[in-house]
């Protein structure tokens, strides 16, 4: 059966979905390495209460020093993988797949939209305080 996979590359860090079989390999298209397999998604997310309301920049979401040590590993993360954080992201960890996930980070202006548009994209229901189901 054919299924959507996440892949990355040990190598040079490409990443992308590809749609092949489970004991399929695919190569990086860049640099010609066997890809790995990341985690598969949940099939339904949660996001929690605290992640909704109130953590305005991405500082407030890390508290206290170890929150300071958590921050510096997701910050590092993403840089990465080529995504710069913003002091006004959030980050869902429930959507990354590895820390610092560039998709994890959405803007806390606008936390509904931002969890939708990752129901959608994912195609898997989101809970939390509200519900959210992709919508195609
Ligand atoms: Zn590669």
């Amino acid at each position: 059966m054919y299924k959507r996979y996440d892949y990355e590359c040990p190598k040079c860090g490409f990443r992308d979905e590809f749609f092949c079989r489970e004991d399929e390999t695919p190569e990086c298209p860049e640099c010609h390495t066997s890809l790995r397999r990341l985690p598969s998604v949940p099939a339904v997310i949660g996001v929690t209460e605290s992640l909704t309301h109130g953590r305005h920049t991405l500082e407030s979401q890390f508290p206290g020093k170890d929150g300071q040590n958590q921050l510096q590993i997701v910050v590092e993360g993403a840089r990465r993988h080529g995504y710069e954080p913003k002091a006004t992201d959030n980050y869902y960890s429930s959507f990354a797949r590895f820390p610092g996930d560039p998709r994890a980070f959405g803007p806390s202006s606008d936390p509904d939209g931002y969890i939708q548009h990752m129901s959608n994209k994912l195609n898997v229901p989101v809970y939390g305080i509200k519900s959210y189901k992709p919508k195609r």
